[in-house]
């Protein structure tokens, strides 16, 4: 795939392309070196609560936690859960809708010194039992609201402490179970592109790290709040929930049916009291369309930070024309990496018409590389590669799917760098311009999805020969799953959703079955989805 970026069919040496000076100038693009406090997230937070026991932690449909309240919430799920012999780096499932609690639980499995691996209770059961399984998790928090069926799929892997369960003992106290920097501190279940999701392990050092990243990106201080949006197996739920907890700043959990209905969520930052908000491109493009019908001030907002996927220029330029005094943050990262790496601070919309990524963020080594790991020169492109204590530790129990994106750092020997599979190429200030991604990695209203999941998926219906799923649409707004089916008794298109509705969550179900004789191939033997997503455009 390189190769047919760069222009060329054979390999080249592309270190021989580049002088010393610029080797040596490619080799140091990293971000600022910061010290890291060596303490974990759950004890600056428990000096914080000592600090200042009554500031507002968390917010919730009207209702306020403080530091206090919520430490010794935490302090009681972390203490339920070393009573059930939970031990350093044990996963724990946390089962829980985007409530006060689950934030609680969040911390309180880190305080436990477990890890924590996030469960939406409406995914489906099948799905949450092989990450159970995967993971070798046996601890799960849950709540009385998820539905019997999952409830039932986590008991019977998991040691279960409910939160009920959990605040009805006295133990309120800091639990002070040591946590070591490299310490797995979460775990998030990404779509695997050959149809087993991959589950990414950070560490605290690397939590810890983004954590701060995000203070300083967004100037997070006392009394600022964070919207918390994002689902909780998307890993940028984290920061929104624990970045302002570093500085005495406060998470308001916003509800899904807000969010749904853009002007709701428009009220809520007009009503003031909000100063950060993070959302993807296609959702930034909603909220545009509404405010430019009808404008509106937001409130204290002072920081909006897009992340996800390519942010167009258009909406960019669309944003400054309606907002020219609240900056843009284009955050670039990946879950492997603890989240972002890069970003760039726009204050207007760019003269050169497109949008970097940015620069590297702190503690953060940056390179781009061809295929055979070598350093590209500044405006070739080439894979986008990160290095540094942001990099997790690989998937769980899947040690080649960990071997073939987490290397050695070939420059910086002894430390591991993860290949994002995202091309990219310098430009001569020194950001990096986003060329897409090396598979068929797609998102869809920010979610991350491999085609291949919901392929392999289908592929397991009776009656399915050959199956190709395809993405259309060239903005956010009109883009839709397609699946294409050969065999000559096809199920009929409901029941294949049906099929695919019962294991993936439904941002993966296709909106369209078509039947084909037989799918189009590429002059090498592959299925032409090219092609396939031209015939999409056209059936609709
Ligand atoms: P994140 O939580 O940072 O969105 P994911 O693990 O869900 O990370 O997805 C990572 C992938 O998403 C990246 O490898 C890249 O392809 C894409 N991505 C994330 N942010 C951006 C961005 N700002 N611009 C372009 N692509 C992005």
């Amino acid at each position: 795939a390189l190769d047919a970026l760069t222009g060329t069919g054979s390999p080249r040496d592309a270190g021989s392309l580049i002088g010393a000076d610029e080797r040596h100038a490619l080799l140091h693009m990293g971000g600022p070196v910061r010290d890291l406090p060596d303490r974990r997230f759950t004890e600056i937070f428990e000096e914080l609560t000592v600090e200042h026991p009554d500031a507002v932690a968390a917010i919730h449909n009207g209702q306020r936690w403080t530091y206090r309240t919520l430490n010794a919430r935490a302090n009681q799920i972390a203490h339920a859960l070393l009573r059930r012999g939970i031990r350093a780096e044990d996963p724990v499932a946390v089962v829980m809708d985007r409530t006060l609690d689950w934030l609680a639980a969040t911390i309180g499995v880190l305080k436990a010194g477990g890890v924590y691996l996030p469960v939406r209770p409406d995914f489906p059961p099948d799905r949450v039992a092989t990450q159970l399984t995967r993971s070798g998790c046996r601890f799960a928090v849950t709540e009385p609201r998820s539905a019997p069926t999952l409830r039932a799929t986590v008991e019977r892997a998991c040691a279960t402490v409910t939160v009920a369960e959990a605040y009805a003992s006295d133990s309120v106290g800091d639990p002070a179970v040591p946590v070591g920097p490299d310490q797995l501190a979460y775990i998030y279940f990404t779509s695997g592109s050959t149809g087993a999701p991959k589950g990414a392990m950070c560490e605290h050092a690397g939590m810890l790290n983004h954590l701060y990243m995000k203070v300083e990106d967004m100037r997070l201080g006392p009394g600022d709040v964070v919207t918390q949006t994002a689902s909780q197996c998307f890993d940028i739920s984290l920061w929104q929930l624990l970045a302002p907890l570093l500085v005495g700043g406060a998470t308001r959990i916003v509800d899904t049916d807000t969010q749904l209905d853009v002007g709701k969520f428009l009220d809520l930052l007009a009503a003031g009291g909000v100063q950060v908000i993070q959302i993807v491109p296609a959702y930034l493009d909603v909220l545009l369309s509404t405010v430019e019908r009808d404008p509106r001030a937001l409130g204290d907002l002072r920081s909006v930070s897009v992340t996800g996927e390519a942010l167009r220029f258009e909406l960019v330029r669309r944003w400054f024309a309606t907002y020219p005094d609240i900056p843009l943050v284009n955050a670039y990262g990946a879950t492997e990496v603890s989240d972002d790496t890069m970003h760039a601070i726009l204050d207007r919309a760019p003269e050169r018409g497109f949008v970097s990524v940015g620069r590297t963020l702190r503690n953060v080594d940056t390179y781009i590389l061809d295929e055979h790991l070598r350093l590209v020169p500044t405006g070739a492109p080439g894979e986008i590669v990160f290095s540094g204590v942001c990099v997790g530790r690989g998937y769980i129990n899947d040690p080649e799917r960990t071997a073939a994106a987490f290397v050695e750092d070939p420059f910086r020997p002894g430390t591991r760098l993860y290949r994002t599979g995202d091309f990219g190429r310098w430009l001569p200030e020194g950001t990096i311009e986003f060329l897409g991604r090396r598979d068929e990695q797609v998102k869809v209203r920010g979610y991350r999805i491999e085609l291949g999941e919901i392929e392999s998926r289908l592929l397991r219906m009776p009656g399915v020969g050959q199956v190709a799923v395809v993405i259309t649409g060239s903005d956010e707004q009109s883009r839709n799953l397609v699946a294409f089916c050969t065999g000559p008794d096809t199920p009929q298109p409901a029941d294949m959703r049906d099929f695919v509705a019962a294991a993936v969550p439904e941002y993966m179900v296709p909106s369209y079955f078509h039947r084909l004789d037989e799918l189009p191939l590429t002059e090498n033997g592959k299925v032409d989805k090219r092609r396939l997503m031209a015939l999409a455009e056209t059936l609709g």
